[in-house]
């Protein structure tokens, strides 16, 4: 079994249906790329497979757990950086993470705070407040906070997004050393990304799956990647 599997989800916000029928399955050593227009359902997507928002259709499975049935499981397995990475801001860097280890119920809280701060390269602002930092730094808060329990699955909603292009490559630096011991799903609306960072790609519109392929196949598809994502999602 994959370490994500998704099957026949689906969700509604009133009569606007977010998310119709997806299913996809992600195994360890893969990093995809979820793209869509916005609107197309990402957030949703993902919001579904981490448990946030439980669906009207479909299962999300988690390394083994169905994230409805075995949410405490599941999240264990699994680390979320949501859109624009929110953190409590009034808390320093070290604080934050340190609270995020000790809910994580960790048994060695500080070991892991200094071993991420060491690995989101955070060590020089450790001591200082989210609200103060810039944004790429906040952005690496968030994600510090994801992988803090070293979580098989890995979902980042736009976790580059707003970033400067030296901050973009650092993130996905710290991003691919990890890699290949996890399932990694990324929203982006960055294509440049996929040929930086993805194995696969997953392209949503309107709720639905569009393609699911290799970054190999989705490159041949066109030199003009934004002309193949306005195609795929027109
Ligand atoms: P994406 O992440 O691809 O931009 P979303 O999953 O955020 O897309 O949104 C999918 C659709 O659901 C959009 O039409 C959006 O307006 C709608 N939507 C998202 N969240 C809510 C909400 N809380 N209430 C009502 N509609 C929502």
């Amino acid at each position: 079994m994959a370490l994500i599997e998704v099957s026949r989800l689906e969700k509604s916000y009133g009569a606007i249906r977010a998310v119709k029928n997806v299913s996809f399955s992600v195994d360890r050593g893969e990093v995809v790329g979820f793209l869509g227009p916005n609107g197309a359902g990402k957030s949703t997507t993902m919001k579904l497979l981490t448990g946030y928002l439980r669906p009207d259709a479909g299962t999300a499975v988690v390394a083994g757990f169905d994230v409805v049935e075995h949410p405490v499981a599941a999240k264990a397995h699994l680390g979320y950086s949501p859109e624009g990475a929110p953190a409590y801001g009034e808390m320093t860097v070290r604080e934050f993470l340190r609270f995020a280890a000790e809910l994580r119920g960790l048994t060695d809280p500080a070991q892991r705070v200094a071993d991420t701060l060491k690995l989101c390269r955070l060590e020089e602002v450790a001591g200082q407040s989210v609200d103060t930092l810039s944004k790429g730094y906040r952005m690496r808060v968030g994600f510090a906070q994801a992988v803090i329990h070293d979580p098989a699955v890995l979902i980042l909603d736009e976790p580059t997004d707003g970033l400067d292009p030296n901050q973009k490559f650092e993130v996905r630096r710290i991003l691919k050393d990890m890699a290949a011991r996890k399932a990694v799903i990324v929203s982006t609306h960055i294509l440049e990304e996929i040929a930086e960072l993805c194995t696969r790609v997953i392209v949503i519109a309107q709720g639905e799956v569009r393609c699911d392929e290799s970054k190999e196949r989705f490159l041949q598809r066109g030199a003009d990647l934004n002309q193949v994502f306005r195609k795929l999602t027109a």
